[in-house]
């Protein structure tokens, strides 16, 4: 199974190369940021909870993306291997992660991060707000505030990686194209 974390902080593209992985490996994409928001717009008593936060740009309880990627996993048991996207983002989910997947006799393969500046982060995430209406784009307050989140609870999680060597660091600004040969690149080295 190829099962591929992609890394990188709200905006550095993670979504974009998701769906030309996909369409190259045949993987299935969980992404927990979607999970969520099909819930809000479902009007689930989840969806309602997580809102609440995911609006202050601040990350939902471990307990609830933990619960979500393990009925994805069981629901997905043919599959021939997962892109997470957004997930995991606190050391914790890692751990989980790592103890779900092996009770399927299965790991991770690597984990591949997208490096990108605040500066252009900013940037790209308020272009996405205009174009996509997500309310946690569109606000300068609420973006920092997920940058300061990925960089406090987040990013401590690719030091769970390397120490299991399986962490590798990419030019995240570039063209899509060239991004993705980058992470192709990665892929051919597993
Ligand atoms: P995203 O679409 O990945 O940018 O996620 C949007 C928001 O959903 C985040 O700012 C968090 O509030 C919440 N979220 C998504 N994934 C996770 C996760 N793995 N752990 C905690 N909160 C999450």
């Amino acid at each position: 199974m190829l099962n591929l974390v992609l890394f990188g902080p709200p905006g550095a593209g993670k979504g974009t190369q998701s769906q030309k992985l996909i369409e190259k490996y045949g993987l299935i994409h969980l992404s927990t940021g979607d999970l969520l928001r099909g819930e809000i717009t479902q009007g689930t008593k989840l969806g309602i909870e997580a809102k609440k936060l995911m609006d202050e740009g601040i990350l939902v309880p471990d307990e609830v993306v933990i619960g979500m990627i393990s009925n994805k996993l069981d629901a997905n048991k043919g599959a021939k291997g997962f892109i997470f996207d957004g997930f995991p983002r606190t050391v914790a989910q890692a751990d989980a992660l790592d103890k779900l997947l092996k009770s399927k006799n299965s790991a991770i393969s690597g984990m591949i991060a997208l490096q990108v500046n605040d500066a252009e982060l900013e940037h790209r995430l308020l272009l996405r707000g205009k174009a996509s209406g997500r309310p946690d784009d569109a606000n300068p307050e609420v973006i920092s505030k997920r940058i300061k989140e990925y960089n406090d609870k987040t990013a401590p999680v690719a030091g769970f990686y390397k120490d299991q060597h399986k962490f590798k660091s990419i030019n995240g600004i570039g063209s899509i194209d060239e991004i993705f040969e980058s992470i192709n690149n990665v892929i051919a080295s597993y």
